[in-house]
C-alpha cells in the first residue's frame, strides 16, 4: 500500500450521493456543503481504498475543523480512525502527517515563520489561552497557533501550562 503524502481537492458536491466514484486516489476528496461545509469524503490517504467521512458540522455531532486557503487545506484536529486500517494523519496545507508510535515524531517541517510568530506573541497576554483561541483570534489555523507558542516558547518568549491547562499558553513577563 502507498501512502499519501498530499491530499488532492477533487470539489464540492451538495449530497453525498454526487460524491460516488469522483474520489479516485488516496488524499483525494470532495466537500459535502449546503450552505455551509458539512462533511469531508476524503478517500483514505493509507492507501486502503476506503472512503472517510470526516463530519464538520457542530450540530451534528463531535465536528472537525476545515479550513481553506491559497496554502491548502487543514484539518483540525488529527483524524484517527479507530477501526479497520486505523489511519492516523495530521492534514495541514494539503500535506498528509502520518501519526504513529513506531515513527518517531520529527516536527521540523512544521517551523512556521517570524511572522506569525510575532502575531502569537502579540496576541499572547498575562492570562493562560488555548491556543485554538489564539488562532482564532489571529486568523490562523490552529496547528500554526500551536507551532508558533512551540517555536516561541523555545525562545522563553511565552509559557505554556500544564495537566488541566494543556495546550494554554501565556506571555512571559520580561524581566
Ligand atoms: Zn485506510
Amino acid at each position: 500500500m502507498t501512502r499519501a503524502i498530499r491530499v488532492s481537492y477533487r470539489g464540492t458536491v451538495s449530497f453525498r450521493r454526487e460524491a460516488f466514484g469522483l474520489n479516485q486516489n488516496p488524499g483525494d476528496y470532495l466537500v459535502v456543503e449546503r450552505g455551509w461545509p458539512l462533511l469531508l469524503v476524503m478517500r483514505c490517504p493509507c492507501g486502503c481504498g476506503d472512503d472517510l467521512l470526516i463530519n464538520l458540522d457542530k450540530r451534528a455531532g463531535p465536528a472537525w475543523r476545515f479550513y481553506q486557503r491559497q496554502s491548502g487545506s487543514t484539518l483540525y484536529p488529527s483524524y484517527w480512525r479507530t477501526s479497520a486500517c486505523r489511519s492516523h494523519f495530521i492534514l495541514w496545507n494539503d500535506k498528509i502527517y502520518w501519526c504513529s508510535h513506531t515513527d518517531q515524531e520529527d516536527e521540523s517541517y512544521r517551523e512556521i515563520d517570524r511572522g506569525v510568530e510575532q502575531n502569537i506573541l502579540h496576541a499572547l497576554t498575562n492570562d493562560y489561552i488555548h491556543y485554538i483561541d489564539l488562532a482564532d483570534k489571529c486568523g490562523l489555523t490552529p496547528w500554526e497557533a500551536l507551532q508558533a507558542c512551540r517555536q516561541l516558547e523555545q525562545k522563553g518568549l511565552c509559557g505554556s501550562g500544564t495537566k488541566d491547562l494543556k495546550g494554554y499558553f501565556k506571555q512571559n513577563k520580561l524581566t
